[in-house]
């Protein structure tokens, strides 16, 4: 096995990192704010040592991420995970359901693993890296303490062990995964007007759901999905006040 099979998913991974961060970043930060200026969420900006910040933690959990993923794959433990390296052991519709099944699972384990770092002993020591940023962007995606980079990046076993996932499915499923989190802390809505009376707004999040969390610092722990924060009510009260009113800024 070449050294390069190593490497690359580091390389891939971190220029993943800095062009889906980097981008809206240079959009919405650098380039055209004014043109956004109706669609930012709180009004005020970040600041500069914000952004470098959350760029060396995302930068370290992204290695950690790889590091535990390899040490699984590239590994005997590969024998006691569903991971295999072709999709045609499946039918190509499993790709795009297994991928959603995935986001479902992570965001479960997120949800409950996100509040257990709310309690009081925790948040200090851990989760204060990832609230730092009060007025997140894109590059604070990946913004967390050491040991919250490693809780989060086990997920990995437990997705490779509960579901078959290809090399193509993870990748896919990594990439959307990402995106949506750079959704979610890129201080902007853009969501468009229609999502609001669309049965999606009832189980999605938006940029707002994840924002008000980092402007409060408490309720909506979800990642992707508004489903657990319905179900234990630790939803904001004032999150679809708070959506209706940036949206009523936008599409006035
Ligand atoms: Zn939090
Ligand atoms: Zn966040």
């Amino acid at each position: 096995m070449s050294v390069i099979e190593y490497i690359l998913p580091f390389i891939t991974n971190l220029l993943r990192y800095f062009i889906f961060a980097g981008l809206p970043f240079l959009i919405f930060y650098v380039f055209f704010p004014n043109t956004y200026a109706k669609s930012k969420i709180q009004l005020y900006s970040a600041k500069k040592n914000d952004f470098v910040r959350e760029i060396l933690h995302s930068v370290q959990t992204t290695l950690i991420l790889v590091t535990v993923a390899l040490l699984i794959i590239k590994s005997p433990l590969k024998t006691y995970t569903q991971f295999h390296n072709t999709i045609s052991d499946y039918s190509l519709w499993w790709i795009p359901l297994g991928i959603i099944i995935s986001l479902l699972l992570q965001d479960t384990y997120f949800y409950w693993v996100h509040r257990t770092l709310h309690h009081p002993k925790l948040y200090h020591r851990i989760h204060l890296t990832h609230h730092k940023s009060t007025n997140p962007s894109p590059w604070a995606s990946y913004s967390f303490h050491v040991f919250e980079a490693i809780i989060e990046s086990l997920f990995v076993i437990v997705l490779l062990v509960l579901i078959p996932m290809s090399k193509i499915s993870l990748i896919l499923f990594t990439f959307c995964a990402f995106s949506i989190n750079v959704y979610g802390h890129l201080g902007y809505e853009i969501a468009p007007k229609w999502f609001r009376t669309s049965f999606l707004f009832e189980i999605l999040n938006s940029s707002v759901h994840h924002n008000m969390h980092h402007s409060k610092f408490k309720g909506n722990y979800g990642l992707y999905f508004r489903i657990w924060d319905r179900i234990m009510k630790t939803e904001n009260p004032d999150y679809v006040k708070t959506y209706d009113e940036i949206q009523k800024r936008r599409f006035p």
